[in-house]
Formats: structure tokens, sequence, C-alpha cells
């Protein structure tokens, strides 16, 4: 058959019309939107047996309200485009168990006796392998207690940014380090309800880029940047209170790295001019441009701790207690002290939630 070069032209030019028709109607369907696809999942869940959970816990009314929050303090509500921690109420079927997390504590040297000792006594007891003290001078005693799990970060023990994100960049670097799944920043006047973040970081992959916390402001806060092309010279950003603590995917940690590293943390929160917590969601929030997942499961002293209803509270992830300044604010939990032998409710709270302890026994038994 003879084809002539006009008719030839003709036939080509129709086909490539086609063909790209089909590929532009393709497109949409091709690409997934990016900044969803960056929002770490919760994994497939299961629910585990009554009394088998992952840490062997068994305390009392703890499984009861396992996901209730619903605080009336939470300030982020009103925000639609924010990740909510809140609403995963499962398990995940990933064994994640204690030794995977690495705790690190916020101290220094004035608050080994009055802050530590208490936290030693409560909390830390359950979870020594994995909790990290960093401090900023020599105790012999709390080497005794916590061995080669105390830091001396050699960090200035004023109470100024510099030095705390001096304690921050060890934190990050020890971390690294240590192998562990997730990074998990206390100060030393939290108590740590350890069934409840096992729950909570069971719920995500540490692979993915998981931040986790809740922030202090109800909006943004603003850093200096230079000049970007659109002319802005300020970036927002939110970020994650230290004195609630925070949680990091280790995926998200070794991201976080250039900035973060043998020392670059400080050199990123001197840029900035802001403190360590507000420098760690700089890093991950302006530079990596990972949401902060916001949570109301963890909890400072800045917010009205005698708010919280009592039937939530063996739920939460963090809790804190008011100083000197502030003695009332502490949650409201009654049982086995009273407010005069334990003003920060945390040895209370302890024997709530691990009733066996010898010392609870004692007081129940008197
Ligand atoms: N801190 C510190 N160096 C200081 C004072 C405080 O490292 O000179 C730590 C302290 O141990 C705690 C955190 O910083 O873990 C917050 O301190 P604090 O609770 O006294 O103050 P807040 O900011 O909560 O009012
Ligand atoms: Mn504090």
């Amino acid at each position: 058959m003879h084809l002539s070069p006009v008719g030839t032209n003709r036939r080509c030019f129709l086909a490539s019309s086609a063909l790209c028709a089909i590929v532009l109607l393709l497109i949409p369907t091709l690409q997934t939107p990016q900044r969803q696809s960056e929002l770490p999942r919760p994994l497939p869940h299961t629910r585990p047996v009554r009394g088998e959970n992952a840490t062997g816990y068994k305390g009392a009314g703890y499984s009861e309200h396992s996901s209730v929050s619903g605080l009336p303090f939470s300030n982020d509500k009103s925000r639609k485009d924010l990740v909510s921690a809140d609403s995963i109420s499962t398990w995940s079927k990933e064994p994640l168990s204690l030794k995977d997390i690495f705790i690190a504590v916020k101290t220094t040297r004035k608050y080994h006796k009055s802050r530590l000792e208490l936290l030693f006594q409560t909390w830390v007891s359950k979870a020594k392998e994995q909790t990290f003290i960093f401090t900023d001078g020599d105790d012999k005693e709390l080497k005794q207690k916590a061995g080669g799990n105390v830091i001396n970060t050699n960090c200035s023990a004023a109470h100024t940014r510099q030095a705390l994100c001096c304690k921050m960049s060890v934190e990050y670097d020890k971390f690294i380090e240590s192998q562990k799944r997730w990074f998990c920043h206390v100060d030393d006047d939290n108590y740590v309800i350890l069934p409840s973040l096992l729950q909570l970081l069971s719920s995500y992959s540490h692979t993915q880029d998981v931040y986790l916390g809740r922030p202090s402001l109800d909006h943004p806060i603003e850093a200096p940047e230079r000049v970007r092309s659109d002319g802005s010279t300020s970036v927002k950003f939110w970020f994650a209170t230290g004195g609630a603590g925070f949680c990091i995917s280790r995926g998200l940690a070794l991201k976080m790295s250039p900035w973060a590293s043998l020392g670059n943390f400080i050199t990123t929160a001197e840029k900035i001019r802001l403190p360590d917590d507000c420098t760690i969601g700089y890093i991950i929030e302006a530079l990596l441009e990972v949401p902060l997942i916001h949570t109301n499961l963890f909890h400072s002293h800045l917010e009205n701790l005698q708010r919280m209803p009592s039937m939530d509270i063996l739920s939460q992830v963090t809790l804190s207690y008011g100083g000197f300044a502030n003695r009332r604010n502490v949650i409201p939990v009654a049982g086995a002290f009273s407010l005069m032998e334990d003003p920060s409710r945390f040895k209370t709270l302890h024997c709530l939630l691990y009733p066996e302890t010898e010392w609870c026994l004692r007081r129940s038994h008197r």
C-alpha cells in the first residue's frame, strides 16, 4: 500500500495529539498531594487484651480511659490544619517496648536533691535503663543511683538560652549514639506515665517523620530569617514546649543532623536567638517542613493542672507541678498521700499506677 508523505504526517500528528491528551488527562490521578503524603499516619492497629499490654502494666483504672483527652485548656482546637494525636486510641501491631525509647531528663546541679530524687523514687524507677539524666555538675550520689545514665554535659549551670541549648545539643548527640527508636525530652519536674507514652508512640513508626508535643502558645512563633525570594524576612513555625516534654522519631532525628548534631544545634539556636525547645521546632517545622503533631496528652505547669478531670489523669503522657510561686498548680489526684506529704502529687499518682510498689503498700496497710 502506498502512503503519501502528507497523509503519514497527518496521521503522526493525530496520533501524537491523542497521546498528549491521554497523558494530560492522567496527570492529576498520578499526582498525590505532597503535603498530605508527608504527614505520618498512625499504623494499623489492634487492641491488646486488657491487662496484657506491652508494658505488663495492670494499674487501676488506666485502661478505662486510655484514649481520653478532651481537656478544657486545649488552645489549639480552632486550627483545622493541625494534626491531632489525641484521637489515636488504638494499639499498634508493631511491638514497641520501653527499651526502644530514649528518655532525656534535663536538670541542673541544684535540683538533684529537690527534684530528681522524687523522679527516681517514682517513674524513673520503672524505666531505669532508658532514662538519661543531663545535668551540669558532678554528683557521686546521683552517679550511684543512675550509673552510666547520668551525663555531665559540662554546660553552664545558668538558666540562659545558651546553657539550655548546650544541654539539648548533648541530649541529641547521645540519642543518635544510642540507636533507640524514639527520642523523648522531659524536664525534671515532669512525671512520665510510661504505659501512655508507649501507647502513643506505638501508634506511629519510628521510621516516619514524627514530632509530637504540646505548643505553649496558641499561634506559631516567628523567627528572623535571611530575606527569602518572596521578600519575607521571618519564618513562622510551631514548637512543642519543653516544659511539657516532646518526642521525635529516629527517622526525623537523623534528618535534623545538619542543624543539630555535634554542636550545630548551638549554632542554629544562636542564629534565631530562641531557646532550646523553639530551636527544635525551627529545625523540624521551618527547615525540614515536617509539621508538629499537636497533642493534649503532654502537660507543663504553665497550664492550670487543677482543671484536669481526675478520671483522665492516668491516661496522660506527661504531667507536671507548679513551683513555690505556684504551689497549688498540681493535678487533682487523691490517694495515698496528703497534699502536705506529697505536694507535687507524683507519689500519689505513682501509687495509683503501680499499687504493688513497696512504699505504696506500706501506706495502704497503715
Ligand atoms: N534548668 C537548668 N538550668 C537552670 C535552671 C533550670 O537546666 O539553671 C532546667 C530545670 O532543671 C528544668 C528546666 O530547666 O528541667 C526548666 O526549669 P524550671 O522548671 O525551673 O523553669 P520553668 O521554665 O519550667 O519555669
Ligand atoms: Mn518547670
